[in-house]
């Protein structure tokens, strides 16, 4: 008989929980029921990328200085440095600099070490190819800078679905101008230089005093 009950609980305790993840799974899908779906006819239209978007790298021939960091830091030591040295100036000379996006990571190590930032990251993602070696990019190549998708006449930018204001399912529907959720990097650098001036000596002393 005690087997039995037991039996009956546990079968009541299963369906309960069935219930819940049932329901769990069901919330997703009436909240979805909610929203528009919003497609992006692209290539006429274009999301903006976000600010730290890791896209094809941009390369600057004369702020390097061949010392080869960039290879160093590279999970897959991908960047190619040609360089030779002159004998006359003591220096290296870079003769050809070179990164394969076909297997480039995009993790941007090599941006972050390079001491003369002469690497960045660009907002390009259109990099497909039929050949695979047209991804090799060359010093020139790499010296290009992309089209802004909010500078390019040819597309209509739409704002990035995260930064869409409070409320906003669907870009299409933003007027002009309308204040996107979310403060823009050079706000947010501008509020932090603010707060440094206001920090006089005898305060940054005090703290200090007080860390220490
Ligand atoms: S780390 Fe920068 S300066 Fe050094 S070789 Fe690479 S790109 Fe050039
Ligand atoms: S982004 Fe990463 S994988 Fe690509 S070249 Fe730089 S360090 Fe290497």
């Amino acid at each position: 008989m005690l087997n039995f009950l037991k039996q009956v609980g546990d079968y009541a305790k299963e369906t309960a929980q069935a219930a819940k993840f049932i329901g769990q799974g069901l919330s997703v899908t009436f909240d979805h029921m909610k929203r528009r779906p919003v497609t992006v006819q692209y290539p006429y239209e274009k999301v903006i990328p976000s600010e730290r978007y890791r896209g094809r790298i941009h390369f600057e021939f004369d702020k390097c200085i061949a010392c080869e960091v960039c290879v160093r830091v590279c999970p897959i030591n991908l960047p190619v440095v040609d360089w030779e040295f002159n004998r006359e100036t003591k220096k290296k000379t870079l003769n050809h600099y070179s990164i394969d996006f076909g297997v480039c990571i995009f993790c941007g190590n090599c941006v972050e070490y390079c001491p003369t930032n002469c690497l960045s990251m660009t907002e390009e993602y259109e990099l497909a190819s039929y050949d695979r070696h047209n991804l090799n990019y060359d010093n020139v190549a790499l010296g290009r800078l992309p089209y802004k998708v909010t500078e390019d006449p040819m597309v209509a930018p739409m704002r990035e679905f995260a930064y869409l204001p409070k409320g906003a399912m669907d870009p299409h529907d933003l007027p002009k101008g309308t204040q996107r959720a979310g403060r823009l990097p050079k706000d947010i650098l501008a509020e932090i230089e603010a707060e440094e001036a206001k920090k006089t000596p005898a305060n940054a002393a005090a703290e200090e005093k007080s860390s220490s």
